[in-house]
């Protein structure tokens, strides 16, 4: 087995880092501060061809794999975990189902400038009603004559409230197979449809500079040809999407606990108590090698999912994996990290508050930890 990155992988990796360092890091804590969108970090990420790093060029990619791009989430996020996210889902989950399951003129439409770095994406999964249980979406598209006629709410969406975001992609339910049963229909609206509105921004715990806000269908009509893959498959192709999206959560997780672990280890050298540095007491260290294993352990399971993805190999179980144990991780990470800092790590000042009270998202978002927890047990049956 040969663990090594190959030297695009290497490349992609370091370039990322030096961004993080250079661009991320030293606007990171006004960022979460103020809660302003960093529309020129976004812009650089573009020019780097960040975005469309897993896409082949003719789609405005930069013709990678799916490993360097967790590379890449993993760098970002050690800076700001909300770049992170931002990325996840425009790149892993909604220009991958454009990609995956796109006709080629929606492709030109909106793959490209997404994976341009141009325009930015979301998804409308979770609903008031239908939050874990995502299949019990109770938005409705109805098909008149050459239209679709959206009615419903969905909520808690990332990226949509960003002046670059041009489309989300969501699920509804429709009476339209010939039999008339109810199927769930994937749908791409562009924003600034009549009758597409945005509802409330969320005001979060954390993650301020991430942007989370309701979206409102009333009547909303789009084009016949906006349906995005085959009729009937809208849930089925959203859930193949997500395991690639809980792969990147994996990534994101494993970054933010890097800074974590970083911050942590300089500040236990440098803080003396009792005629030494802290790091010199057991009690400490024994932290700090815990979370460095962990780390590693995390990035060893977000990678091997990626690469199978790569590889077209079937990786659901490794994904949720990656997902649950990265992101339940994070936050040991991050309570070991503030504990470390003492009393400094409590005050603003210090990043270790903010890393704090970020790791706790990721177990909620692209299925909690419970969820993961069932996909796990589905597929440890079915594997039998
Ligand atoms: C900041 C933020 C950004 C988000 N971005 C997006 C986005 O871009 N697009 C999108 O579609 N959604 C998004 N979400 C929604 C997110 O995916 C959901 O919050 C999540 O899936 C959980 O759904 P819920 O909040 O309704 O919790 P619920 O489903 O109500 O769950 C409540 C609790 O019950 C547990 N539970 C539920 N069912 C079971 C079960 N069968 N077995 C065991 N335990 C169970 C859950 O694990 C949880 O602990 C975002 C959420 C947040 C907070």
């Amino acid at each position: 087995m040969d663990f090594r990155l190959t030297e695009e992988q290497e490349m992609i990796r370091k370039m990322c880092r030096e961004f993080t360092d250079d661009m991320i890091i030293p606007r990171a804590a006004e960022l979460d501060r103020t809660g302003e969108y960093p529309y020129d970090i976004i812009a650089k990420m573009a020019e780097l061809g960040i975005m469309g790093i897993p896409f082949p060029e003719e789609y405005g990619g930069s013709g990678g794999d799916w490993v360097s791009m967790h590379l890449c989430l993993e760098e970002i996020s050690r800076g700001d975990v909300t770049l992170g996210a931002l990325l996840d889902v425009t790149t892993s989950v909604v220009a991958q189902e454009l990609y995956v399951f796109g006709t080629e003129e929606q492709k030109k439409r909106w793959l490209v400038p997404m994976a341009k770095g141009l325009e930015i994406g979301a998804f409308g999964l979770t609903e008031p009603e239908a939050g874990s249980d995502a299949g019990a979406t109770r938005t409705t598209a109805v098909l008149a004559g050459d239209e679709w006629v959206i009615n419903g709410t969905k909520q808690f969406i990332t990226n949509i409230g960003l002046d670059n975001a041009s489309i989300v992609i969501v699920t509804a339910r429709c009476k339209c197979k010939e039999d008339g049963k109810e199927v769930i229909n994937t749908f791409i609206v562009p924003k600034g449809t009549p009758g597409f509105t945005l509802g409330k921004k969320y005001d979060k715990m954390s993650w301020m500079s991430s942007a989370t806000n309701e979206v409102i269908f009333e009547n909303c009509r789009i084009p016949r040809d906006y349906l995005l893959g085959e009729e009937g498959e809208g849930f089925a192709q959203h859930l193949a999407v997500l395991d690639t999206g809980r792969i990147s959560i994996g990534a994101v997780s494993v970054g933010l606990a890097r800074a974590c672990f970083e911050a942590a280890f300089s500040h236990a050298r440098q803080r003396v108590q009792f005629g030494k540095p802290v790091y010199f007491f057991q009690g400490v260290s024994f932290k700090i090698a815990d979370m460095a294993m962990h780390i590693e352990l995390a990035r060893n399971m977000y990678l091997k999912a990626a690469w199978m993805k790569d590889n077209n190999l079937p990786h659901t179980l490794e994904a949720s994996y990656a997902k649950l144990f990265a992101s339940e991780m994070v936050e040991r990470v991050a309570s070991d990290a503030v504990q470390i800092h003492g009393g400094y790590g409590y005050m603003n000042e210090y990043p270790v508050s903010r890393y704090y009270k970020g790791a706790k998202l990721l177990q909620i978002v692209e299925g909690t930890s419970e969820i993961q927890r069932l996909v796990i047990g589905r597929n440890l049956l079915k594997n039998s």
